[in-house]
């Protein structure tokens, strides 16, 4: 063979080859098939792409690419209301399904995508319009690419030095949200979720009363300490008893009124109990929008309560504070929260910013550092170039922090803050539309009680319980319905609603209303869909 034979021959070779690129690259851009990488990047290996290589950018982005078609292709099933929310297997089915071994020697580039796409695939769709289940749902695109280039920073946020953007943008998102609050000053800090917030809020509370407390720990208070809660309030209130050397004993739950309000009158004789009883009462959380109901407490006579008896006043608004945005909803349910001393909120939640995304706000300015320093030396140099306020790192008990301001930062920008009014008015409409639909099938459905938020509380009747009297005998029975027909939603994966029992009653459903991509077809599907999958229910 002449060495010009041998020439053509591999340039027809690499020609071959690039056509079977070509093609490949095409079929994913066409968006026929799935996204796939080609030959030449697909068989590659971690450490033929960036860090390990330099000079393969190409094959870099060429991976990254196909890893974001994935990405596009599940926000595009997201939203496509004829996709399945789930295809619910249980879990030794799913641990079948899946190969999620750890594998000693590595596995290639092609495999990685494919895992993406697996993962992505036997995921529940949150942010599907047909997903009620949960407080925080949706996918809200804008907030979605902020998480993307966040996750690419990838920076933590204790220090100025190292997240200069972030930082400020936390400033001035805070500033925003504690003067939508009511506040001129303050202090504020994100949270690794509204639990978290709520235990902030706590130590602060404890240390705003006794200082002495962080250096010399629990035998240098007086007495007992107590806390009130509503029976209503979130588990994460209580949990803040026992770790905080309370003891749950000593975290009161008062009574609440049919609607799930804290009765302010219990609240006064409770603390008086615990006066005359010798202990300190001196920290009350009031919860607006509660988990289940989405109750709101009565801030105003909340806040004279704990400023008779000298009571840290904590609003728990996880839930409920994204109505801050809206004249309309705002008033009479968080009406007095500017008289708080905390207020957590949870722009994950109402706002429908990606999880995870959660605020607690001090009326106090340096209570943080005062409550939280421990003025670690490696990070926290009292003579660097920049005034140290700047840096957060010391304000929380935690040591890295994860960024979760971009996206919400982000998000504020696109919506502005009308958008967010328009969205939280959009939700409360949408729950009064479904409120109206449930009270004109009255014979399929039955209302509990009046929502004071995007929570609906009802239970469904099957043909076997319509018409027949409402009575405690027949609560049981639609009680044993809910799970019957949570299971057909589950396995059907076209809806999906929570349920619980509560104090009062058994097992009912509680919607949720808090993705923008619901409409009030999505509503009206939900409510036929339920009655299609549940109608011939039979329970004893
Ligand atoms: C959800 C919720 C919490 C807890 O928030 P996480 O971010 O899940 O920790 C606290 N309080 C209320 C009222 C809530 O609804």
């Amino acid at each position: 063979m002449s060495k010009l034979t041998l020439d053509g021959f591999f340039s027809y070779c690499k020609q071959i080859a690039e056509h079977i690129q070509l093609g490949e690259r095409m079929a994913s851009l066409s968006g026929q098939g799935t996204p796939k990488l080609t030959s030449a990047v697909g068989n590659l290996y971690y450490d033929s792409i960036q860090p390990y290589r330099e000079d393969a950018n190409a094959q870099t982005r060429e991976f990254l690419a196909r890893v974001v078609d994935v990405l596009l292709d599940y926000v595009q099933q997201v939203n496509d209301r004829n996709e399945k929310i789930l295809d619910f297997k249980m879990p030794e089915e799913m641990q079948k399904a899946l190969d999620l071994h750890l594998p000693e020697e590595p596995l290639p580039l092609k495999q990685l995508l494919e895992d993406c796409k697996i993962t992505l695939k036997n995921q529940v769709k949150t942010g599907h319009p047909h997903f009620f289940n949960q407080l925080s749902c949706g996918l809200d695109i804008i907030s979605l690419a902020g998480e993307w280039l966040t996750a690419a920073a990838n920076t933590n946020m204790f220090t100025y030095e190292i997240a200069p953007v972030f930082i400020l943008m936390e400033n001035v998102v805070l500033e925003k949200m504690r003067s939508m609050i009511g506040w001129k000053s303050g202090d504020s800090i994100l949270a690794p979720g509204g639990s978290v917030s709520n235990l902030y809020a706590f130590l602060a509370a404890r240390h705003h009363k006794f200082p002495q407390y962080k250096e010399k720990g629990l035998s240098s208070i007086p007495g007992q300490l107590v806390m009130f809660t509503s029976d209503q309030c979130h588990y994460s209130v209580k949990s803040c008893a026992s770790v905080g050397g309370l003891g749950t004993d000593y975290c009161v739950c008062v009574p609440s009124d049919e609607r799930g309000r804290m009765l302010p009158a219990e609240l006064e004789r409770l603390v008086r109990y615990h006066k005359d009883r010798g202990n300190i009462p001196f920290f009350v959380n009031a919860t607006s929008g509660t988990t289940v109901l989405g109750a709101f407490d009565p801030l105003m006579e909340i806040a004279d309560i704990c400023q008779k008896y000298d009571m840290w006043m904590h609003v728990d608004a996880a839930w409920g504070g994204g109505l801050l945005f809206s004249k309309k909803y705002r008033h009479p349910r968080l009406t007095g929260i500017e008289r708080a001393n905390s207020v957590t909120w949870n722009p994950h939640k109402l706002m429908g910013t990606l999880l995870q995304c959660s605020t607690v706000h001090f009326r106090h300015e340096g209570i943080l550092l005062s409550c939280n320093a421990m003025s670690a030396e490696y990070l926290f140099m009292t003579d660097k170039i920049y005034d140290p306020r700047f840096d957060t790192g010391d304000k929380v008990i935690q040591c890295g922090r994860h960024n979760d301001i971009f996206k919400l930062w982000l998000q504020w920008r696109g919506k502005g803050t009308s958008g967010f009014e328009q969205l939280m008015d959009r939700l409360m409409e949408l729950s009064e539309y479904m409120v109206r639909r449930i009270r004109e099938q009255s014979d399929k459905f039955y209302l509990l009680l009046e929502p004071e938020m995007v929570n609906v509380s009802f239970w469904y009747l099957p043909r076997q319980l319509r018409g027949l009297p409402h009575n405690r005998d027949k609560e049981i029975k639609l009680g044993k319905v809910c799970a019957k027909l949570k299971g057909r939603m589950m396995q059907a994966g076209t809806v999906m609603v929570g349920y619980q029992p509560d104090d009062r009653r058994p097992n009912f459903f509680r919607n949720i209303i808090s993705s923008a991509a619901v409409t009030e077809r999505d509503v009206d599907f939900l409510l036929a869909e339920m009655d299609r999958l549940g109608h011939d229910i039979v329970v004893d």
